[in-house]
């Protein structure tokens, strides 16, 4: 077995383990393959051991490596899922709506109407969650949860984007009951938008918080999706590589 589908297994583990002491079940909790740093090797790897869906922060790096691995065959159809879950620029929006199945870090119209008007007409929509500042102050990314319902309303509107759900990306709390905390208060957004009776909203589905270090207390929140790097593909020396 190599080390990523050994990796996998384990994160996996950990997932079905918090959902049944969550009384959850183990289908609705997604994991998320964060890829940043690691070359295209990497992510053929990971796809080889079963794995279908990739988040990446660098937009440029992504670009490369989802064209390196498009030629990949995959059983039964499958298709690969990719996520931008980094800081989206204005001018990098492009590259978003061409390239990406999802834009999970979207936390201003302006980008939202960019990414709408931008997505090619051949393809699906772009799925697209609200990213939501829950513990941070103003310098932090994401709408503050105040907005967060406006946000959704007006996104929501958008002929080429789906609004899918709320992420979150809140900083390193200390222990479990301090991270369910703050998860916790994602996850009032995020039923908060659910039950807004605002049209649009009828894939709205994704919960998107939890990393390797706290994906356990994420679940145990609510959490539909986890975004787990270094738990699947090792330690991460923080410069984009080559792919
Ligand atoms: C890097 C990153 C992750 C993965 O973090 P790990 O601690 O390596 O699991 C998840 N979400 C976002 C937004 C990231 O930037």
């Amino acid at each position: 077995m190599t080390t990523i589908e050994n990796n996998l297994g384990q994160i996996h583990a950990r997932i079905a383990a918090t959902c049944a002491s969550a009384n959850r079940p183990v289908t609705s909790v997604q994991l998320l393959a964060v890829s940043k740093t690691f070359g295209a090797d990497a992510v053929r790897e990971a796809v080889l051991a079963g794995q279908r869906s990739f988040g990446e922060n660098y937009i440029q790096e992504a670009v490369d490596k989802i064209a390196a691995v498009r030629a990949m065959a995959l059983p039964g159809g499958d298709a690969l899922q990719w996520h931008c879950i980094g800081p989206i620029q204005s001018n990098k929006t492009r590259l978003v709506a061409e390239n990406f199945d999802w834009a999970q870090t979207v936390d201003r119209l302006k980008i939202a109407e960019r990414l709408s008007a931008q997505r090619p007409a051949g393809m699906a929509p772009l799925n697209v969650c609200i990213q939501v500042n829950v513990d941070g102050g103003e310098t932090k990314s994401g709408v503050m949860p105040q907005d967060a319902l406006a946000l959704a309303e007006a996104i929501a509107k958008l002929p080429h984007l789906v609004l899918r759900g709320i992420m979150s990306i809140p900083d390193d709390a200390p222990g479990f009951e301090a991270q369910c905390a703050v998860h916790k208060k994602a996850a009032a957004i995020f039923e908060l938008i659910k039950v807004s009776g605002l049209p649009g909203l009828a894939q709205f589905d994704t919960l998107s918080m939890g990393m390797t270090g706290d994906l356990e207390a994420a679940v145990a929140a609510g959490s539909t999706m986890v975004r787990v790097g270094s738990g699947v593909f090792g330690r991460r020396t923080y410069c984009t590589p080559t792919p």
